[in-house]
């Protein structure tokens, strides 16, 4: 009870209440409640920036290294092997240019949400100065474009292409890779950076495909139909009814510009998300001029360190993302007792992120007016359960009178009429049904990449993989050889995900100038060390499980249902920060331990 008094708030109530909210969220079909973009729904995919496909000669040729992917992944593998003297480069891009993610989320209010001066690679050695502490999605798009032009990538990259097949051909100990555009060409090296979120999917309710209204999915989104931009100023709405069906961080960013625009708006919602405050602000350019040499490892560095539930003297970046573990660090400073045990450290942790979101749902309350619409747009799960947000206008928007949330108490919406949205019952009529719904993370990874991926002897990936991922560092894959993964998978996993990959890369440029210079054709993880890998991965990964186990569904937790597989399909459950340096030692340590080498 003094308990309660002292913080305001009772922990186990709230404990309670979160359980609640998880129960009812909880649904047996997990992943495969959602509809996959293919057959009927597969024009939900098609981009519709590029407008019609360059014609090309198909390729047949050989390159050093092919590159599968063409966002900040790819970018950064280019850019870290140019460095490191490689020229022969291919890279493979679906899209109608280099982007990635900030190339097909081009939705209206698209922007970064981690800080741009952390977010965005190579500013060193690009010499970029994003506008704001928040860049926006056309600003990352423009550099993304920037830094292909500074290492020269364009030179060789094949846009407009879908990668169908890659294969080890053994006979000559290359890749094969098989695309779309009738190419089959080899490569020594395959990097695959197929980017985490890139395979956008549908809630699965019925009667999508009866609809007889307009709809898109806000990775592909329909400027011609809705008017304006990037930016808003979204006219061709202004005598439309619309909805769009999800609040996670991407309705949170293009909610505000369709309030602005529609006629009506509703928003049909099954989980709040929790929205800090973002404080955006120009780049203070004295402030930028007096950095030193080697200053953006160093901020990436205590940003990674902050997130991860690391100490570190000073909090440069001093946001929303840091301020949790800053709220922990002085909770247990007033401690008399510095030297908690793991579960007291637990229970701590557990106090800070209660009274974080407590500030979140008082902020709720603060700024929106209607106390009914207010308490349903509270959050009632722990901060890292879901993406956190950061918006100053996507809570005022509830504010507006063309703006309804339709929340469905967790359930979603019930189905889809050919008239618009049905949601507790109610039939919502509307000219335009917007897909919020996020992308696939759980499922079969050849899935997600869209081709097939075959090893040794014809082994393809997804039967290597049957029981769950089987990585070396989440990078190689015993079986196949000369292949390079990025990704989250049995890696260190951060939020800020282009430093993640930007390790990565380094690793890869580091792997591949010492095959060269050793004359060795042939790389690839031995069965041993992938073993031990994955044994290292699932016992890191118990240490995380009870935490996701109690959050609310969502693509962080399996929707809901962690598994033996889920465990191991997890990233190092040790952090990034110790991640990094299990790569760096690697590295150092001179001896390509657990990888096997063969000379031409
Ligand atoms: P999310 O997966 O986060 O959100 C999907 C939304 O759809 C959720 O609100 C979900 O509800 C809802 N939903 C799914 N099915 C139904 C249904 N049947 N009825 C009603 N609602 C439904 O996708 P986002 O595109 O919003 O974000 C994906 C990720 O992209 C983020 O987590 C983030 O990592 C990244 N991102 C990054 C940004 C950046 O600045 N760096 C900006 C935007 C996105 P529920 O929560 O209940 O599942």
């Amino acid at each position: 009870m003094s308990e309660a008094l002292d913080l305001g708030f009772d922990p186990n109530t709230l404990r309670q209440k979160y359980r609640q909210e998880r129960d009812k969220r909880l649904r047996e079909d997990g992943n495969n409640q959602y509809t996959e973009m293919k057959g009927q729904f597969s024009h939900y995919i098609e981009d519709p920036y590029c407008g019609d496909v360059l014609p090309r000669e198909p390729l047949t040729d050989e390159v050093e290294i092919a590159i599968i992917g063409g966002g900040f992944g790819g970018l950064l593998a280019g850019a870290r092997l140019r460095e490191a003297g490689l020229e022969n480069i291919r890279m493979i891009e679906k899209g109608g240019d280099f982007g990635g993610t900030w190339y097909w989320n081009r939705y209206p209010g698209a922007a970064c949400d981690i800080e741009s001066y952390v977010y965005l690679p190579l500013l060193e050695e690009t010499g970029y100065v994003p506008p704001k502490k928040y860049v926006e999605g056309k600003d990352i798009l423009a550099y993304s474009q920037m830094i292909a032009k500074q290492y020269d990538l364009y030179r060789d990259v094949l846009f407009q292409t879908e990668v169908k097949e890659v294969h080890w051909d053994q006979a000559v100990s290359r890749w094969v890779v098989q695309t779309n555009r009738g190419d089959a060409f080899k490569a020594r090296f395959l990097v695959m950076s197929n980017g985490p979120l890139n395979r956008p999917k549908l809630p699965g309710i019925k009667g999508i495909d009866s609809y007889r209204g307009h709809t898109f999915h806000t990775s592909r989104w329909d400027y011609n139909y809705t008017g304006g931009d990037v930016s808003g100023n979204l006219t061709r709405l202004a005598d439309k009814k619309v909805g769009i069906i999800g609040t996670g961080a991407t309705a949170v960013q293009c909610v505000p510009h369709l309030a602005e625009g529609a006629k009506q708006l509703y928003v049909f919602q099954r989980t709040p998300s929790s929205i800090d405050e973002r404080n955006d602000r120009p780049t203070d350019m004295n402030w930028w001029e007096n950095q030193t040499p080697g200053w953006h490892q160093a901020r990436m560095d205590n940003f990674n360190t902050l997130v991860s539930g690391g100490v570190a003297e000073e909090d440069l970046v001093n946001d929303g993302w840091t301020e949790i573990i800053r709220n922990l660090l002085l909770m247990i400073q007033t401690e008399k007792d510095s030297g908690l045990s793991m579960e007291e450290l637990q229970a701590k942790m557990e106090l800070a992120d209660f009274q974080k979101m407590e500030s979140i749902r008082a902020r709720v309350d603060a700024v929106v007016d209607d106390p009914r619409t207010a308490e349903h747009l509270k959050p009632y799960y722990r901060q890292f359960c879901k993406r956190p947000c950061f918006h100053d206008d996507y809570l005022p928007a509830f504010n507006r009178d063309n703006v309804t949330l339709v929340d469905t108490n967790g359930q979603g919406v019930d189905y889809i009429s050919e008239k618009g949205v049905v949601a507790n019952g109610v039939e919502y009529e509307l000219d335009c049904i917007v897909f919020g719904t996020g992308f696939e993370v759980g499922t079969d990874y050849q899935r997600r990449c869209g081709y097939e991926i075959l090893g040794k002897g014809g082994e393809s990936l997804s039967d290597h993989w049957h029981a769950g991922a089987r990585t070396f560092h989440g990078l190689h894959v015993h079986g196949f050889p000369n292949l390079f993964m990025m990704g989250h998978t049995q890696t260190g996993f951060t939020a800020n995900y282009p430093h993640a990959l930007n390790e990565q890369s380094k690793h890869i440029g580091y792997i591949i100038t010492q095959c060269q210079a050793g004359n060795h054709d042939v790389v690839e993880a031995s069965a041993q060390a992938e073993q031990q890998w994955v044994d290292t991965i699932v016992s890191l990964a118990r240490m995380n499980e009870q935490f996701l186990a109690d959050c609310t569904p969502g693509y962080y937790n399996n929707e809901g249902k962690p598994s033996e597989r889920s465990l191991q399909d997890a990233n190092y459950g040790a952090g990034p920060v110790a991640f990094f340096q299990v790569l760096a030692d690697w590295r150092e340590e001179g001896l390509m331990r657990g990888l096997d080498l063969n000379s031409a």
